[in-house]
């Protein structure tokens, strides 16, 4: 359809403005128009986990504003609402009632059902949060903050889609003498826009691809480089070298630990004399979900759980924290959660790393070098986080594997 009656317009403005308003409240990251028989629902991503928006507050769609509801939207994005059948991708700075405006990335996609929405709600420069408060402990704070002082060498972080290293990269740049340097990222997407930072959005239709960027960041007299990802050898071995001529890069890979991140490095065509002389620290990431304190209930572990903070060298707590076991009526929270931390794996090059690099590269001796230079597993820091009521066992098995032979 490409005419909306002036009524259906307002109701769907209406109904769009309250939606939003109630994802913003509940610090949504992403809304969901989805098609069914009989109408439109809206589900909002909350901490990682879909919920129904009903479930937050958000008064059910109006059947008869399905079709004015996607047009309105995509309009405002400048798609086209012509075209149902073929994904599409739109932006939109979405007015808010306060004068505000929220930054939203479209995706439409053509399902069996209708056409499906979803809206990115994408963070401003203020909305990002101090490294500190990302959840690194004082010693995992220390280290990343060493590693950002070096003049030059390789910063990795590892982890899946989704788990936060991107905001960690954002955040650590804030901590940087930005007035003083050069810092260029190389990003697809650009998620949030920073100042005092070149961010350069790839665009490999026009033939900006990772790689070409780089080439031309090189030729821009940088200090600190952010390659928002190394996919494949040739940015792999650009991140090395770069980190290798004396500036500081930056960049995320696909692993489940630090260690890890070695090995697919090697895998990748790097000679592992050249991770040993470039990398200044990798880091893997995971983020949980906090136990709300108004209605966590504590609970006794198992013997099989103790047996795994005895396994991980730690203290077996009396009792831990679990979400209410029966639906409550709190108000602060959603299923006994709110809010999200990180929890981390830091692995500085050391002399024992580099020689368990040189002379295997597999992810069991790198393992076993990892813990002798005093690197803990990512469970060991999900287990602590427990102990301190932060997280519930059943979170932190969402991640991490908690067992005793690991
Ligand atoms: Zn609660």
């Amino acid at each position: 359809m490409n005419y909306i009656p002036p009524a259906l317009q307002l109701g769907a403005a209406d109904t769009w403005q309250r939606l939003l308003q109630v994802a913003m409240e509940h610090r949504a990251s992403d809304i969901h128009l989805e098609p069914h028989a009989s109408g439109l629902t809206a589900r909002v991503r909350i901490d990682g986990v879909l919920v129904a928006a009903t479930h937050i507050g958000a008064a059910p769609i109006d059947a008869a504003l399905k079709d004015s509801l996607r047009s309105y939207i995509k309009i405002s994005a400048s798609m086209d609402i012509a075209q149902q059948r073929l994904p599409q991708d739109g932006h939109w700075l979405a007015k808010l009632p306060n004068n505000g405006t929220q930054d939203c990335r479209i995706a439409s996609m053509p399902t069996a059902m209708g056409e499906k929405l979803v809206i990115r709600l994408l963070a401003n420069n203020s909305q990002c949060t101090p490294l500190a408060q990302l959840g690194y402990n004082t010693d995992q704070l220390a280290t990343l903050h060493s590693s950002l002082r070096a003049p030059h060498g390789l910063i990795l972080m590892t982890g899946p889609t989704g788990c936060g290293k991107t905001t960690s990269i954002y955040s650590a740049l804030q901590t940087l003498d930005l007035a003083h340097i050069n810092v260029c990222t190389i990003e697809d997407p650009v998620e949030l826009l920073l100042t005092q930072v070149h961010q350069i959005q790839v665009n490999e239709t026009a033939g900006l691809s990772f790689t070409a960027a780089l080439r031309a960041i090189l030729r821009q007299d940088p200090d600190v480089i952010v390659v928002g990802e190394i996919r494949d050898k040739t940015s792999a071995h650009m991140a090395v070298q770069a980190a290798q001529t004396g500036h500081l890069v930056i960049s995320t890979l696909h692993a489940n630990n630090a260690p890890q991140a070695i090995t697919r490095l090697i895998h990748m065509g790097v000679a592992a004399v050249d991770l040993t002389s470039s990398i200044q620290l990798i880091t893997a990431q995971r983020l949980l979900r906090e136990l709300c304190p108004m209605c966590k209930e504590p609970t006794a572990l198992t013997p099989l759980q103790a047996q795994v903070w005895h396994h991980n060298g730690l203290a077996v707590p009396e009792f831990v924290y679990q979400p209410p076991h029966k639906p409550t009526e709190c108000l602060a929270c959603i299923n006994g959660y709110m809010g999200r931390f990180g929890i981390y794996q830091m692995l500085a090059m050391t002399t024992t790393l580099g020689q368990a690099c040189l002379h295997h590269g597999d992810e069991q001796s790198l393992q076993t070098a990892a813990t002798q230079s005093g690197t803990h597993t990512l469970a060991h820091n999900a287990l602590q986080r427990i102990s301190q009521g932060s997280t519930s066992w059943q979170e932190a098995l969402r991640h991490v594997t908690l067992e005793v032979a690991q």
